[in-house]
């Protein structure tokens, strides 16, 4: 039977219906009916032709929930846990590292391999269902899978999606010591995500600056303290309000989860001398931001990283943490419009315009 999917064919292009031929099964491979995808802002970016390296035609959906439809010969998830037709998977979208080069071996940054493959990104739809943005997806032998861990569903998974595993690789990079004050900027996916893990790894006081109002009473049920509007409260009063709550010194660490250049003069401004701060809301290139190398880096010695994409080990973990504590992570409340393939278009738009959090592509809507 063929495979219906949604196909970006490029950059500002209306979002094509395709059928795919089922694919052939190869060993080691997995076979999935889509149950949940997602559309984030990568999506968005994509759309705009602001990631380098899309080869277009692609089926987006680099995060999915599915349901294993049949395998050849895999009776494991890549962790151990027994696998099965039936059971719900996700997986991790990046794939085919090559485990040999200079940054896989030597430099230990398997993000940064020139074999790196991503589903929902980097493979073309002429290469078979290899985004979630379709009826059924191929889980090529070695992409590394994982079966959702009691009690979680898609929902609770898709709710979060790549912003949930990104806002947890955030708050790892930024080593934050139990009771820091944490500044979150930024209050999609990846925001909530880094405001829960922030507050499950011991931050003693989390602060964040988002918009709109639905997702700053998001932000309060992830477990933020404090919640400042970014168009309501002008940065001078984001000021004073982050002095008043640090005796004048500025936040331990701040996560930027904006996805906004805007956004990164105003993080060193609130970090105090000796801070961390870490950028991982900007996947794509969305511009530039004007800092002072003086007084925002070498006087403060702020402590600058990066963190782009993930790694499997950030999936396996949160996966983890969300299944104990997913009342703190309630992903599931995050979605804001369920699509079918048919109206993934629609998604698109909608996530553009900031009108859901997060939306799912269910390409047999319940
Ligand atoms: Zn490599
Ligand atoms: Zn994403």
């Amino acid at each position: 039977m063929p495979i219906k999917a949604a196909v970006m064919t490029g950059p500002e292009q209306a979002i094509e219906l395709w059928q795919l031929d089922d694919p052939k099964l190869e060993p080691g491979s997995i076979l999935l009916e889509t149950v949940a995808s997602e559309v984030c802002g990568t999506d968005v970016h994509i759309y705009h032709g602001r990631l380098a390296g899309v080869p277009y035609p692609i089926i987006p959906g680099h995060i999915s929930v599915g349901r294993v439809l049949e395998t050849r010969g895999v009776e494991a998830d890549s962790m151990g846990t027994p696998l099965a037709p039936g059971d719900l998977v996700t997986f991790y979208d990046v794939h085919e590292t090559c485990h040999a080069c200079y940054f896989c071996t030597v430099a230990g940054q398997p993000n940064r391999c020139p074999s790196r493959r991503v589903y929902g990104i980097t493979y073309s739809a002429h290469d078979g269902p290899l985004g979630g943005w379709a009826e059924r997806i191929y889980l090529k032998p070695g992409v590394q899978t994982l079966k959702l861990p009691e009690p979680l569903t898609a929902d609770d998974v898709i709710g979060g999606g790549c912003g949930l595993f990104t806002g947890f690789a955030a708050v790892e990079r930024s080593d934050l010591g139990m009771g820091d004050t944490v500044l979150v900027q930024g209050t999609g996916p990846v925001g909530l995500s880094a405001i829960a893990f922030s507050a499950l790894r011991g931050a003693a006081t989390v602060v964040t600056i988002g918009d709109p109002a639905a997702r700053l009473e998001l932000a309060s049920a992830f477990g933020a303290d404090v919640t400042m509007s970014l168009s309501d409260v002008p940065p001078d009063e984001r000021d004073t309000m982050i002095r008043d709550l640090t005796n004048g010194r500025g936040v331990d660490v701040a996560l930027e989860c904006a996805g906004n250049p805007a956004a990164i003069p105003e993080g060193f401004k609130l970090l105090r001398d000796g801070g961390t701060y870490v950028i991982a809301g900007h996947y794509t290139d969305v511009g530039e931001a004007t800092i002072n190398p003086h007084i925002d880096i070498n006087r403060k010695h702020a402590d600058v990283r990066g963190r782009w994409g993930l790694d499997f080990s950030h999936c396996y973990r949160a996966l983890r943490l969300l299944a104990k504590h997913h009342d703190m992570l309630p992903f599931a409340r995050v979605i804001g419009g369920r699509y079918s393939l048919d109206e993934a278009g629609e998604a698109l738009a909608d996530v553009e315009a900031l009108a859901v959090t997060k939306a799912i592509i269910a390409p047999s809507p319940r």
